[in-house]
């Protein structure tokens, strides 16, 4: 089935790799469903977009909830999944990379943002939500260390918010629709560790699956897409991308 998927990548014009936070677990920061996982520490329905504007104390946690994920974050390598897909890119075998992660991985593994598609923004920046200035996140972050709770943007005051999409918030418009553009003029659109429950995200592989891509989804359990993939590999995303790429070069040296 690897070797399938190997010649399906060699053959195909138009890739598109959509991936999820199953690609991420392998270099140590947690998904958010799996037991262990983020959600089943903390509860998402307090860290909607709507509370963040709501209230001081909601911000207050969501600050200090960000500082943890961004430390997982901060300190984590990319594993075999990421740069199996950076060399994909390497290869020319790759049209675009659509991630629902916000960890950067993909840039550390080698990938360039001219094919990276974020879909749910990134932790390495943060925004004015009144007059949209940028600031890094480790500008940020030094201010939080020195005490900072709830840190305002320093030209007009405006609440600051890590450039990520919480629940509740709207989706950034170019990027989805340049993703939701290119899933459709995809021919092969391999989906890997997302559980594909997140919407709009998880109407990628049907839009690409109805306007005639090859489908495959390579994930440890079972996800929302299963029944309409040409392929389905139940299992871990490093091992099996690594293979994977194993064969594209026999392929393709
Ligand atoms: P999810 O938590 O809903 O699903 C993750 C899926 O990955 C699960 O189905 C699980 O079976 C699978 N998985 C876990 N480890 C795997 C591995 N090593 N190999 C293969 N499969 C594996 O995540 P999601 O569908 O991506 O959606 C949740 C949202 O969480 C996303 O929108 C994303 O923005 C956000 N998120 C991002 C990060 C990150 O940036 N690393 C981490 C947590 C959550």
């Amino acid at each position: 089935m690897l070797r399938q998927i190997a010649e399906k990548i060699v053959q195909a014009q138009r890739t598109v790799v959509f991936v999820g936070a199953g690609v991420s677990t392998e270099s140590g920061i947690p998904d958010f469903r799996s037991p262990g996982g983020i959600w089943t520490r903390f509860d998402p329905e307090e860290f909607t977009y709507q509370n963040f504007l709501a209230s001081e104390r909601a911000r207050e946690r969501y600050w200090q909830l960000g500082r943890e994920i961004y430390a997982l974050i901060k300190a984590a390598q990319p594993n075999a999944a990421h740069l199996a897909i950076a060399e994909m890119e390497r290869m020319g075998l790759l049209d675009c990379l659509i991630t629902q992660n916000i960890d950067g991985l993909h840039f550390k593994a080698g990938n360039t943002p001219e094919k990276v598609i974020e879909i749910h923004g990134t932790v390495m920046y943060v925004l004015c939500l009144t007059c949209r200035k940028r600031y890094s996140r480790d500008e940020i972050e030094l201010r939080l260390a020195a005490g900072e709770k709830v840190p305002r943007c320093d030209e007009c005051g405006g609440l600051l918010k890590p450039a990520t999409v919480a629940f509740g918030q709207p989706m950034p418009e170019r990027e989805t629709a340049e993703a939701f553009r290119r899933s459709a003029a995809s021919d092969l659109f391999i989906c890997i560790g997302s559980s594909l429950v997140v919407h709009p995200a998880a109407q990628l592989p049907v839009v690409a699956k109805d306007n005639g891509a090859f489908l495959v989804i390579i994930n440890r359990d079972p996800t929302t897409c299963d029944s309409i993939a040409d392929v389905v590999h139940r299992g871990l995303a490093g091992p099996a991308m690594e293979e994977i790429m194993r064969y594209v070069k026999e392929m393709k040296p």
